[in-house]
């Protein structure tokens, strides 16, 4: 498939000064290669473990890089930069692994905040959270592997809802879109009912609230069809982010130790096939269901506008939402907005410490697809050597 849509280095670094080129190479490179990336990660979560001053270094290097800052005020910076090339930013509370109510109300509390500020901000207009992040693992866990509750953890669980409720209830008032990341299989059912549920509500007259496929999954599109009759015979419409999946390790890690089958698609180019035809379902289907494309695939995204073209479907339609991390695939992210499609990148932002899960699967990922990652340096290296010229 011809990619030169994204070929343009110029446009795709555009927001980036010499010395941020220069760092984001070395940064590839970096990550790039497997065993520093081990080595790395794991004196990082020591030496945070034990206190010792690096904060400083993790900051001026992957931090910086992925994330916004340490707060909402801090990313402005770049929430500004990103709109001035047309890119929307989807501020990304990327604080995981807590465990304990009060975190959980915090995260609820920050995403709430979140859509008071994108009602006023146009290059905020959507907002995210995980469902990990407003309610305990083992929670979720349970009620997806049909365990019963005891009488404390039901009361938990009417917490977690409730939290739910809040964020795409206000989001619903102040028309905002609020997608809703997917995890690991073994909670995502519950989270799945919940916001079905929440859709019922939220999403009469249009989608508010968004759920996540994972096409690594091979039961995907299928759960979306059933979703897609259920929500015709409610009355409500669907959002969708469709994504590949970034717990694939981990998944077929606990189905061999459980001894399930894996619910991980067989090989690359079937999560590719099946990836690709959740985005076709969607597209053909857009009266009723909505679509963020969280992708770097460069295939996937030209096939989405290709589609796109062929259906009549215009480029700014709002039911077509692009969505990249930042930090990465900004050739495709800079050069979509630049033909005037809806592109958004997910800004990550919160205390570095608290955001070192996020970051090293950031590292992971570039790490273990290999082809990304020299993608990335080659781009990099393109519009170096432009710039020299
Ligand atoms: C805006 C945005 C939001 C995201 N939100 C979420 C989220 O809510 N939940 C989530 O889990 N992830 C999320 N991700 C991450 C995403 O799932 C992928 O990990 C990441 O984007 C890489 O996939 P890709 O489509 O960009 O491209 P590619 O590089 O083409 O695909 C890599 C992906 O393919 C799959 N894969 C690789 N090898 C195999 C194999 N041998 N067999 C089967 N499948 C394989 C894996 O999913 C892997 O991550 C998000 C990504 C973006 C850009």
């Amino acid at each position: 498939m011809q990619t030169s849509l994204f070929e343009n280095t110029e446009t795709a670094f555009a927001l980036k000064s010499d010395s941020e080129l220069e760092r984001a190479y070395f940064l590839f490179k970096m990550i790039s290669k497997e065993p520093l990336v081990r080595i790395g990660t794991a004196a990082a979560r020591f030496a945070l473990g034990a206190n010792l001053p690096v904060e400083g270094l993790i900051r001026s290097t992957v931090f910086d890089h992925f994330c916004g800052g340490v707060n909402e005020q801090d990313c402005m910076t770049s929430v500004d930069k990103l709109y001035s090339a047309n890119v929307c930013s989807v501020l990304d509370y990327s604080v995981e692994g807590k465990e304990e109510a009060a975190s959980f109300d915090e995260c609820m509390n920050k995403v709430i905040g979140l859509v008071k500020f994108a009602d006023e901000k146009e290059a905020m207009p959507i907002v995210v959270f995980k469902p990990t992040g407003v309610g305990r693992f083992a929670i979720w866990q349970k009620l997806t592997e049909g365990e019963e509750l005891d009488a404390k953890e039901q009361v938990e669980w009417e917490r977690i809802k409730e939290r739910v409720n809040a964020i795409c209830k206000i989001a619903y008032e102040r028309d905002v879109e609020v997608l809703i990341d997917g995890e690991e299989s073994w909670m995502q059912g519950a989270a799945d009912d919940l916001v079905a549920e929440m859709m019922a509500l939220y999403n009469k007259e249009k989608p508010i609230v968004y759920n996540t496929l994972q096409c690594y999954r091979h039961d995907r599109l299928d759960y979306l069809k059933k979703l897609h009759l259920e929500a015709r015979a409610r009355g409500f419409t669907i959002g969708i982010k469709v994504v590949r999946g970034a717990y694939m390790e981990k998944e077929h890690k606990r189905a061999k130790e459980k001894g399930y089958p894996t619910p991980i698609c067989a090989s690359k180019q079937a999560t590719d096939e099946n990836f690709n035809a959740t985005m076709r379902y969607i597209i053909e289907n857009l009266n009723d269901i909505s679509l963020f494309l969280g992708t770097h695939n460069e295939d996937s995204s030209l096939l989405a506008v290709k589609l796109m073209g062929e259906m009549g479907i215009a480029k700014e339609d709002n039911r077509v939402w692009f969505g990249q991390l930042y930090g990465m695939s900004d050739h495709i992210s800079f050069n979509l907005a630049k033909e005037g499609y809806n592109v958004a990148k997910y800004l990550p932002f919160g205390p570095v410490k608290d955001v070192m899960p996020y970051l090293m699967r950031r590292a992971e990922e570039n790490t273990s697809v290999a082809g990304q990652t020299n993608r990335e340096l080659e781009l990099l290296k393109a519009e170096k050597k432009r710039r020299r010229l």
